[in-house]
């Protein structure tokens, strides 16, 4: 190789150094070499098929471009994987590495100028590669109070541990309900963790990572998902409910072992505690209760109406002449109850409407823009899945145990419990809730919740659970 083609691959790792950042650039580019530039064919090398397939499906373009500025006779990247083997016998003339059921490794485009690649499979790639990732969820943008303190300490901790740091709770479990800002959290965690350059955060949702590690066996590359996983210092999996199947359940529990045996950190997020992720087996389901189990409550109304001028704020630094009095978000804050999603929607009408009418936002706008977010004062409608879960923690079952068939007393009472409030609570008929409870008769129902009615009559401690009970349903 001459000393002009060394030189014009310094400049370009000069250039890349520089667009990428140096983080990226030492993590994928450090190891690359220069093998050989034929007819405008430059051949880039890398120790391992992972860092391959990876700047492929993420940097072919840019690094193709990186050469195209420095040079502009080229119109093709190709790279392989060298091996000590190759390195001494026979390179610079060496074959490019293409195996069976490999990634592409040639990139040009149809009209020969090479600006993209063709790459085996992208989902594999965009799996390693993590989910996209909302720049405004960040721990900055996030706000603390009482229903997510600990979640938020937690979390914050995950992302702030330096490497080699002891893991204090492995995994970190978040769940609640939907809109409480498990994805902000994890999100934040994610950008946290990335920025301080400590540990590579990786974060996943349950689909994706089904889907990379389905499609990955599928393609061969497990190895390469692997290879992947262990550079990873923090795996972050959100919404893990949605994780399902036979074998990505034997995989994830694999990954999730593999990982906390080597003193990595797992953080997940779900919308139910880990005793109520019913297909998953035995033995994940007390893995994943052995960290740190989180739950995040509503946002309470103080909670709301903070989110809501910090949001303000934020919108202003695009917007500067939003202005929304106090009362209206006070308004907003007790009425717009649902969750975090729902206050950002009617934020965000306030602002269009804003925008585009030019009117000034009044209480009166506000009222009428937002109407159909309101939730109606009556009683939340509480749901039998509702009932079974917050009874089943507050009895410290699990929820099949409340509809399995065992008639042990720590798990009769609690059945009998839920179905009396289902009865109380809904508008499901007896043999509706008998179904719902593993397929019991409606006599049974009905026995259980004359039960109740005759036992809180005397027993105060148990007329006291259920009022908490009921409480908690209806908030
Ligand atoms: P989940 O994943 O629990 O369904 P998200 O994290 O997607 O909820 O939150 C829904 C919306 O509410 C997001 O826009 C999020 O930023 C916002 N949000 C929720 N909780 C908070 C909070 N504590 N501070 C700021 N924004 C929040
Ligand atoms: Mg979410």
């Amino acid at each position: 190789m001459s000393n002009g083609e060394q030189e014009s691959w310094s400049r370009v790792k000069e250039r890349l150094r520089a667009e990428v950042g140096d983080d990226v650039y030492s993590s994928w580019f450090a190891r690359m070499d220069l093998e050989a530039i034929e007819e405008g064919a430059v051949r880039l090398s890398v120790p391992t098929r992972f860092l391959k397939s990876w700047i492929q499906s993420h940097y072919a373009e840019r690094v193709l471009a990186c050469w195209q500025a420095q040079d502009g006779k080229v119109t093709r990247v190709e790279l392989i994987v060298r091996s000590a083997v190759l390195k001494s016998a026979m390179l610079p003339k060496v074959k490019p590495d293409v195996g069976i059921g490999e990634l592409g490794t040639r990139y040009t485009n149809g009209n020969g100028i090479g600006r993209s690649l063709i790459v085996g499979d992208p989902s594999v790639h965009e799996a390693l590669g993590g989910s996209p990732l909302d720049p405004r969820l960040t721990f900055d943008t996030f706000v603390v109070g009482r229903s997510n303190t600990l979640a938020h300490a937690a979390a914050k901790q995950v992302a702030s541990a330096k490497r080699g740091d002891p893991v204090m709770f492995n995994p970190l479990y978040i769940h609640s309900g939907v809109g409480l800002g498990k994805t902000h959290l994890l999100q934040a965690v994610t950008w946290a963790g990335n920025a301080a350059g400590e540990r590579k955060v990786l974060y996943l949702t349950a689909e994706k990572f089904m889907y990379g590690f389905v499609s990955a066996l599928r393609t061969q590359t497990a190895l390469a998902f692997k290879e992947a996983l262990r550079g990873i210092g923090v795996l972050v999996i959100d919404d893990l409910q949605f994780l399902q199947g036979k074998s990505t359940q034997a995989e994830f529990c694999h990954t999730l072992n593999a990982l906390i045996d080597a003193g990595r950190q797992v953080v997940i997020a779900s919308d139910r505690p880990p005793s109520d992720l019913e297909s998953l087996d035995d033995r994940v389901r007390s893995r994943l209760a052995g960290g740190l189990v989180v739950e995040m409550g509503p946002l309470g109304e103080e909670l709301r109406f903070e989110i809501l001028k910090a949001r303000v704020l934020a919108a202003r630094t695009h917007h500067p002449a939003f202005d929304v009095p106090l009362p209206v978000l006070g308004y907003i804050a007790k009425t717009v109850t649902h969750n975090g999603r729902d206050l950002e929607g009617a934020l965000n009408r306030l602002l269009a409407h804003n925008k585009l009418t030019g009117h000034a936002v009044t209480l009166e706008m506000a009222e009428r823009e937002v109407r159909d977010l309101i939730r109606p004062q009556e009683p939340k409608r509480v749901k039998i899945e509702d009932i079974q879960r917050v009874v089943a923690r507050q009895y410290n079952v699990s929820r099949s145990d409340l509809l399995s068939s065992r008639r042990t007393a720590n798990v009769v009472r609690p059945r009998q419990v839920a179905m009396y409030l289902a009865k109380t609570l809904t508008l499901r008929s007896l043999p509706e809730i008998g179904r719902r409870f593993g397929g019991r008769d409606h006599t049974t129902v009905l026995h259980a919740v004359r039960k109740i009615e005759g036992l809180v009559g005397n027993d105060m401690a148990l007329a006291e659970e259920i009022e908490i009970l009921k409480r908690q349903l209806q908030e």
